[in-house]
């Protein structure tokens, strides 16, 4: 199949080989779970359910709220212990709302309904089950997965691509679940492409991952799903670059991919799609690379959502030195954290615990006008140009320059000879653009309360003018009626 050239990029150390060839093994049950309100794009779940409760496994716990949401079930059984505050997997480590469960130890499932012919769904079906499954995008971005077949259906979606690029040194969660779990990704890819009407299905995994290819080409024969080896490169395995290299076509600046006919999901979320479908299984795992140098026996494990990160450091072993570094998510676009206390999510695909030689801090300088990264980035961004506006504050100017389409891949940081944090700067400014947009919308929001209240205020004030004048005529016309009465006997 012809490949499109991929624009930028670079071509970061994988370390893939320090987790690689280990097969996924599953996490024993933790005592205790912290499963957090919010662990996809949208509107936080509301809890369904009480302190003391005793909850079965896959049971409802907290519901969706709004168009776009998610719900979220009991990863085992137990009994709440708590609905409050907890450190949220984030770098602020701010308390968020989250459930505690207190596990049992019986995993005992909730009755589940399993679809024997998931083919024989309608596409709304499907879609609905995806919903009541609280299945997010496992790539990282967890988008709802049941609001993007939705929306990709209703706008005629051609193409289907799924991901299974995982360009991000270090983890290898994706390329493990891809030999190990081919069979039900393939279904969960034939599901998806029922869902939306795809003419077209592409399954796009880099050339570094010969086993994952061979496995999913096996189970692939003789269906519609193709899988196509793509050159490794960073970030090959970000959506608008896989689109741009399968496909040769670009998302229009601020559009989705649904913009041109294509939709993306990544492999992992096609298994859980499986799951859900034909047996009833909401999501309450996810495979997760524990690596980095000080790591002691890297390796990939099947995590429950909830369970607190360094309970999956202490099942590699521990560290093997001191971390300089720790980050959930690849070393290139993942969160640096410190608190290990804080849970798996359903969009944690890896924990690593960096050493100080592989994050090499060096002093940054002054920039040397060399243009390296301009020639790295993926979107042919000048991260130079956008870097200095920003630095002076001026907005407007980087955003001018395409700030909102940076798609914060680091690579301009990456190969920056004089270690300018560029991504920082930029992640930076697109946190204060989204305070600014969230304060106009507020702005706005409450000049409309405003304009509403001076409004009915208005009315009140004339349906009040009416009906004294209504009054006053009546009662004019009454007394006319009695001096006319008056006059007339008068008369006689
Ligand atoms: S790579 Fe670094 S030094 Fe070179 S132009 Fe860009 S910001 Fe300047
Ligand atoms: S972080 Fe942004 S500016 Fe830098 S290379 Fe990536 S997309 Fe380009």
């Amino acid at each position: 199949m012809k490949l499109f050239d991929l624009r930028g990029g670079v071509h970061p150390e994988g370390r893939k080989d320090l987790s690689a060839q280990r097969h996924i093994r599953t996490l024993p049950l933790p005592e205790r779970l912290y499963v957090p309100l919010q662990q996809h794009i949208g509107a936080p779940a509301t809890p369904v359910v009480n302190v003391g409760e005793h909850v079965l496994k896959g049971q409802l716990i907290a519901s969706a709220q709004g168009a776009v949401s998610s719900s979220i079930h009991a990863p085992t059984s137990g009994v709440i212990a708590a609905l409050g505050d907890f450190a949220a997997p984030h770098p602020s480590g701010l308390p968020v709302p989250t459930i505690t469960l207190e596990c049992d130890g019986e995993d005992r499932w909730i009755a589940t309904e399993a679809v024997d012919d998931p083919f024989k769904l309608s596409p709304e079906d499907i879609a609905a089950r995806v919903a009541a499954a609280g299945i997010v995008g496992l790539g990282g971005a967890t988008f709802p997965a049941a609001l993007k077949l939705n929306l990709s259906r209703n706008s005629g979606v051609q193409t289907l691509i799924m991901n299974g690029g995982e360009c991000e040194p270090y983890l290898t969660c994706d390329d493990r679940i891809m030999r190990e779990r081919a069979v039900g990704i393939v279904e969960g890819i034939r599901l998806i492409a029922a869902a939306v009407a795809a003419k077209e299905v592409l399954v796009g995994i880099e050339d570094n991952k010969p086993e994952a290819i061979a496995a999913m080409q096996k189970v692939a024969q003789g269906t519609a799903v193709k899988v196509v080896a793509m050159p490794s490169m960073y970030p090959m395995g970000s959506e608008k670059q896989i689109i741009q290299v399968l496909v040769g076509r670009e998302i229009p600046a601020g559009g989705r991919p649904a913009d041109i006919g294509v939709l993306v999901h990544n492999v992992a979320t096609a298994f859980a799609v499986q799951q859900a479908i034909r047996y009833g299984k909401p999501l309450l795992s996810r495979i997760v690379t524990v690596s980095g140098g000080a790591i002691k026996t890297a390796c990939n494990v099947e995590a429950l959502v909830g369970t607190p990160v360094r309970e999956l450091i202490a099942f590699a072993d521990g560290y093997s030195q001191p971390a300089a570094r720790l980050v959930l998510g690849g070393p290139m676009m993942g969160q640096q954290f410190t608190n290990t206390g804080v849970p798996v999510v359903k969009g944690t695909s890896g924990v690593l615990a960096l050493t100080a030689s592989e994050i090499g801090q060096a002093e940054a300088s002054p920039c040397i006008r060399c243009s390296t990264c301009v020639r790295a980035c993926p979107v042919g961004l000048l991260p130079l140009e956008m870097a200095a506006h920003i630095r002076v504050s001026n907005l407007s100017g980087a955003v001018n320059l395409g700030l909102k389409d940076c798609i914060s891949c680091g690579s301009c940081s990456y190969v920056c000879p004089a270690h300018i944090p560029l991504v920082h700067y930029f992640n930076y400014a697109k946190g204060d653009l989204a305070a600014q947009e969230r304060a106009k919308l507020k702005q706005e929001a409450t000049k409309k309360l405003a304009d509403a209240r001076n409004e009915r205020m208005a009315r009140i004030e004339r349906e009040r003018a009416e009906a004294a004048a209504k009054r006053k005529a009546a009662r004019e016309a009454k007394e006319r009626a009695a001096k006319e009465a008056a006059a007339k006997a008068e008369a006689v």
